[in-house]
């Protein structure tokens, strides 16, 4: 276990912003969490706060509590039959990391959210999802830790109540009570590539054989592309999430817009890329102080150097005005706000 008193958080999030926290503890097994649960009043300053890499984080002051950070990074197989296994993942381990291991040990189904930012653990938490596939397709079940009572709880997937970019531990009442210390994910022994979304059909060399592998690296390109590497430009990613309407707003809108990007989610709901929105309302490479939308792709905030959260905040502020007014449609941040 290291703790940290009085630390920095600028290496902790991808925004980049600046501001310290009161105390950071990183744990390096189950029992070493337990144990600080335990012993919560002589060992932890409050409020506390579980952190991954910090790529979906926007701190908008200093932190007066705990930061909690996993270094549990085991994977074991959980179960196996000829046609799929299911592995047991530490949550501190870096989700793409994960997803090398997979692709290398022919073990398929998480290739199109390769490159993410992230931990195992958040994957649980955030639903992250990319190019049609999202992480609850896979998930078996999430392993918890309560922060109040140190007490071992298993969510299966239907407990965990997964949507677009959401699950039941963004859910007021259950929202900061669970660290998450493992997954289970389940994966495939054969390959079926998903190529339908966002041009890796186009984009996949015609003379390579299609491989998993040969899918990660484009979905790599693709996304080195299209989207500013946090090391160089501090940004969350995606900063909102793309508006689901229904079907009779999205008529109204197509009319005025007839060439307005869509996605079916069902028979009554549309999903609307919000970046398109925002590119429409003349947003996308315009600044706010040291805050921009990304001149690449609209959905993305970035801090230019020197922003603080209050400045990202209030650019993103600015494009949601933007966006009400123009269409109708109120955008949420994906991103959560510390
Ligand atoms: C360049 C870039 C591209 C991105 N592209 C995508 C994309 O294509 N698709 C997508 O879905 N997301 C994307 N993201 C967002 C981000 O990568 C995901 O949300 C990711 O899951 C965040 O992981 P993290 O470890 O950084 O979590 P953090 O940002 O540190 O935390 C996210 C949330 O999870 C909680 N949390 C983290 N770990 C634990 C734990 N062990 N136990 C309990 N709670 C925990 C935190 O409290 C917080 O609420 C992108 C981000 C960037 C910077």
């Amino acid at each position: 276990m290291k703790r940290y008193t009085d630390i920095s958080l600028k290496p902790y999030n991808t925004f980049g912003i600046d501001v310290r926290a009161k105390c950071m503890l990183q744990y390096d097994s189950v029992q070493e969490l337990q144990h600080i649960i335990s012993h919560r009043e002589e060992m932890l300053a409050e409020p506390i706060l579980h952190i991954g890499s910090g790529s979906n984080l926007l701190f908008l002051d200093d932190f007066p509590g705990t930061i909690l950070f996993s270094n549990i990074r085991h994977l074991d197989i959980v179960s196996e039959d000829d046609e799929s296994l299911t592995v047991n993942v530490g949550a501190g381990m870096v989700m793409d990391d994960f997803i090398a291991l997979c692709v290398g040990r022919g073990w398929y189904g998480l290739e199109n959210l390769s490159l993410i930012p992230g931990q195992v653990g958040a994957s649980a938490v955030q639903n992250i999802g990319a190019y049609g596939v999202e992480a609850a397709d896979h998930i078996v079940a999430v392993h918890c830790v309560s922060l109040h009572d140190g007490s071992l709880r298993v969510f299966s997937n239907a407990e965990c109540n997964y949507s677009y970019r959401h699950s039941i531990f963004k859910e007021p009442g259950t929202r900061g009570n669970y660290a998450v210390v493992s997954v289970d994910y389940r994966l495939d022994k054969s390959f079926v590539p998903r190529l339908d979304y966002g041009g890796i059909r186009s984009a996949l060399q015609a003379e390579t054989p299609l491989t998993a592998q040969n899918l990660r690296d484009t979905i790599i390109d693709i996304r080195r592309q299209k989207l500013p590497d946090p090391q160089v430009l501090g940004n969350a990613g995606s900063f909102f999430m793309n508006p689901i309407i229904p079907k009779a707003q999205f008529e109204e809108l197509r009319q005025r817009y007839p060439d307005i990007p869509s996605y079916a989610v069902d028979e009554d709901r549309i999903k609307v890329p919000a970046g398109w929105m925002i590119e429409k309302c003349g947003w996308k490479g315009r600044s706010m102080g040291n805050a921009a939308v990304h001149d690449r792709q609209a959905l993305v905030l970035v801090n230019k150097g020197g922003a603080t959260g209050a400045d990202i905040v209030n650019l993103c502020e600015a494009v949601r005005e933007a966006v009400r007014e123009t269409f109708g449609i109120t955008i949420s941040p994906e991103v959560n706000f510390i």
